[in-house]
């Protein structure tokens, strides 16, 4: 399948769970969860799509309703499928990628399936050079672009929630306030930073709260750990956060 890609057009052709159509991995790999409870499998994409006067509405049924930890992986489903606009008049298309004509060949076949030189690294920023776990790095990279799932971005998808910061139970939820702003990173930060004589404002948004971090010059050693430390504490937070959300569990800063 790695050397097949799916473009789509009206979606007739290309099969929407089974087929790798957005990303790399096929919906059904990427939300099992939600494929286990939808109604419909083995469909087409446009089985699963209409146009109303508003736009184009995705109607992915499932046999019940979701628990709270579904609704999250709902959700991000939703926003993949946010990201496509399937065309009312052209086809799909089904490319043979290691040819440079896109019909299928024995010989592009064959060097396919020799050893390939390892992939490009990604073109991101400094913190995917941090001497870290990459979950932890993916998270903050996703964080720095608001793509997590805090209750704010929830509701811009259209999910009716009351927003509160389960972390200080005083403000609304927001990548910002959770990772920046909230008194409970608030006082984790505090504590960090005191070990390091620093001291001072930081910044509204995450993305530039990640560049104040880089920026500190500590020495090869300290450094080391400086960086280290904001990957974990945002990880340990997001965690915590996730932990009161669905488990009712509650720790202390
Ligand atoms: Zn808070």
């Amino acid at each position: 399948m790695e050397n097949i890609a799916f473009h789509l057009g009206n979606g007739s052709a290309i099969w929407f769970w089974e087929d790798h159509w957005i990303g790399k991995r096929s919906l059904r790999d990427s939300f099992p969860s939600i494929y286990r409870l939808t109604v419909r499998k083995d469909r087409p994409i446009n089985s699963f799509f209409s146009q109303s006067e508003s736009g184009l509405v995705w109607d992915i049924s499932c046999c019940r309703n979701l628990y709270n930890w579904e609704v999250a992986h709902f959700a991000e489903l939703l926003d993949c499928l946010s990201r496509v606009t399937p065309s009312q008049t052209n086809p799909d298309k089904i490319i043979w990628t290691k040819d440079k004509s896109s019909q299928f060949s024995v010989k592009s076949l064959y060097a396919s399936l020799l050893p390939s030189s390892p992939p490009a690294t990604l073109a991101s920023p400094f913190i995917w050079k941090y001497p870290a776990p990459p979950k932890y790095i993916g998270f903050a990279w996703l964080a720095s672009r608001n793509r997590i799932l805090t209750v704010d971005n929830l509701m811009k998808k259209g999910m009716q929630l009351a927003n509160i910061c389960l972390c200080c139970m005083g403000y609304d939820e927001s990548v910002n306030h959770l990772l920046v702003h909230c008194p409970f990173i608030s006082q984790i930060r505090q504590d960090f930073f005191s070990r390091f004589n620093i001291s001072g404002c930081v910044p509204a948004s995450a993305s530039s709260f990640l560049a104040y971090w880089h920026g500190f010059k500590l020495g090869k050693v300290r450094s080391k750990v400086w960086k280290m430390a904001i990957m974990a504490i945002w990880w340990a937070v997001w965690k915590e956060r996730n932990d009161r959300c669905f488990n009712n569990a509650q720790a202390s800063a």
